[in-house]
Parts: C-alpha cells; structure tokens; sequence
C-alpha cells in the first residue's frame, strides 16, 4: 500500500470528465514506483491510453506538458501543486498527500520548542494537508501559530527555491514538518531564528542548527576555491520554471567585467556526467534549480556555486549576508 494518497477516484472523474482518450502521466522520481499501478487503473477503468514520462522530475517546475502536447489530452502531474507557468496541455495535479501519522513526530517536537510561545509553522506540498493538525495540537500546548502564504506557494507552504511564505513571519521559532533537511535549511538561513524538524517518517524530532552549521561550512570552502578560477561556466537550465537565461547573461557579463572568462553552457538535466567535456572551465556557477549546487556538489570534480555565492567570491556579497538562491516566478 502506498504512503501516498494517489487520489485515484480523482484522476478517473476528471479523465472521464474530459472525455480523454490519451493520458500522460508524471511523477516525481519518490513516487515512480506507483507509475505502472496507476497507469493500469486508468486503462482499465477509462479505456483511456496512458503514456508514462521517465525523465526525471523534480518539481512543478519541470512538467512533460510541452513535450506530450498533441500526444494527450491530459497530463496528471503527481507530487506537486501548480507553478505561475503557462501549460501547453490541460494537467491535473495530484498533491500525493502523505498518509503518515505525525503524532509521536509533534509530542518530540513539542520538547525542542518549550521555550518558545509564538511558533511558525511551514511544510512541503505533501503534508499541506496536515497543518490544521498541527496548528490545532500547537495551540493545545499553549502555543501561538503563524502561518503565511507566498509569492506562488500555498499557505505554509516551502519550495526548495521558494521561501516566501516564512519570510513575514514575525515568530522566534519555526516547525518545519516532513523529512529531509533542505527545506528546513532555508528556513534557518532565511530567517536566522530556531528551527526544529518533526519528522513523521523517523517519529523523532531535531533542530536544524548542526546541520546548517555543517553545510555552511562545506559552502565557505567550495566559494574559497572558486576564488582561484579563472574560467566559469554558467549553467542554465532549459527546463521551463528554471529557465533564467536573462540572470545567466548578467552573470557572465559580471564575470568578464571583473576580468575572467565565462562560457554559458544549456542544458536539461543539469547533471555531472555531462560537465565532464568541459575540462577547460575552473568553477560553474548554476542558475537552474538551486538545490543542485547545495545537494549535489560533492557530485562534482569542479566547484559548483550558486549566483548569490559567486556575489561573494566577487566580493559584491559579505560572507555574513549568505543567502539561498530562489526562483519567484511571478
Ligand atoms: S526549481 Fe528546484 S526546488 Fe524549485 S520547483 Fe523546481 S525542482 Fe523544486
């Protein structure tokens, strides 16, 4: 059984609905694993015929609609809720709410936050559906919640580029629910103020602070060797929600301006393998999403860095004013 609410009553309606005869259908590489499970339901239930993307997917950002165009009459996107972009194909998004149990994960939680009466509350798009929950179990303990909507995000809700709903919060903590430590990350570098993790998967809680303290030391010293390159390359995606080929430009021309060569390099995937050919360059700097340089650099034989990072290897940023990279799409 899955973890996930794959909504397939949902999905059926709104094919049948639609009278669709081809559906595509995508998921985030976490939720891949149901493709054929949900692929044979809608057959068998709507006649209709399914064509399943394999390429990875890694958000809202990312969806197969272009590419599917004139070859279905629907997209149902799993995982995600929807980004500010224009989609060439009607898509249903399916949010996959998890269906874990967040109980013993809040009551841990709960011990990390007894000094703090005013708390804010954030999460991904997977456990959106729990903050009354949580909200509800905050203000038991006596405990004053926050919660804000963003540029593009839903109330309480965190994207890996997308901090906006934290950032107005006036509260001296956070609880950031779900796993995994990005999310939270964000939060901490954004906001500067406690943030503790309940992790329903592992029903233990923790604060981010060890954590951040680790990654930003491993981010001072990949800006530390960027500063001996002499040739950049300046990765941009053509994924449409990570497109910025006007930031990439201005990278580069700030590059030169200062003295050093830079080449920008297109891409889908931004990925190691295909960096490789590119011996001549020192150092990248990756305008597509900006979880890769933070996830994935021990991935890659270069120093990869973000924009706001180069800032600081061109001396425009302090050190102290680090920041994550965002992608607001308006
Ligand atoms: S750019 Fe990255 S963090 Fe933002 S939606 Fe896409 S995959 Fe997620």
């Amino acid at each position: 059984m899955s973890l996930y609410n794959l909504e397939f009553q949902r999905v059926i309606n709104k094919i049948k609905d639609l009278k669709a005869e081809n559906v595509g259908l995508q998921f985030p590489e976490g939720l891949k694993i149901h493709a054929i499970k949900v692929a044979d339901r809608i057959e068998k239930e709507t006649g209709a015929r399914v064509i399943i993307s394999a390429d990875p997917c890694f958000g809202a950002c990312d969806l197969s609609d272009k590419k599917m165009k004139g070859l279905v009459d629907i997209l149902v996107h799993y995982g995600h809720t929807p980004l500010p972009l224009d989609y060439a194909i009607p898509v249903l998004f399916v949010e996959a709410y998890s269906k874990v149990e967040v109980d013993k994960s809040l009551h841990e939680a709960i011990k990390l936050l007894q000094d703090y009466d005013k708390i804010a509350l954030a999460t991904t798009t997977q456990h959106l559906h729990l903050l009354d929950e949580v909200k509800s179990f905050l203000e038991k303990e006596g405990k004053e919640v926050f919660l804000d909507s963003g540029k593009g995000s839903q109330l309480g809700q965190v994207l890996g580029c997308n901090f906006s709903s934290i950032k107005k919060v006036d509260a001296p903590a956070y609880l950031y629910l779900g796993s995994g430590n990005f999310h939270p990350l964000g939060i901490k570098l954004f906001t500067h103020k406690a943030v503790i993790i309940a992790d329903p998967y592992r029903g233990e809680a923790r604060d981010i602070e060890e954590f951040a303290d680790r990654i930003l030391r491993i981010r001072f010293a990949r800006i530390t060797r960027s500063k001996n390159a002499k040739k950049w390359g300046v990765l941009v995606s053509s994924k449409e929600g990570q497109y910025r080929m006007e930031l990439a430009q201005k990278l580069k021309a700030l590059l030169e301006d200062k003295g050093y060569e830079a080449y920008l390099i297109m891409m889908d995937n931004i990925s190691p393998d295909l960096l490789l050919p590119f011996m001549d360059l020192d150092a990248f700097v990756v305008t597509a999403c900006p979880r890769i340089a933070l996830d994935d650099s021990h991935m890659y034989k270069k120093p990869l860095i973000t924009p706001q990072e180069l800032e600081i290897v061109l001396d425009i940023r302090k050190w102290d004013d680090y920041q994550l990279d965002e992608i607001l799409l308006e």
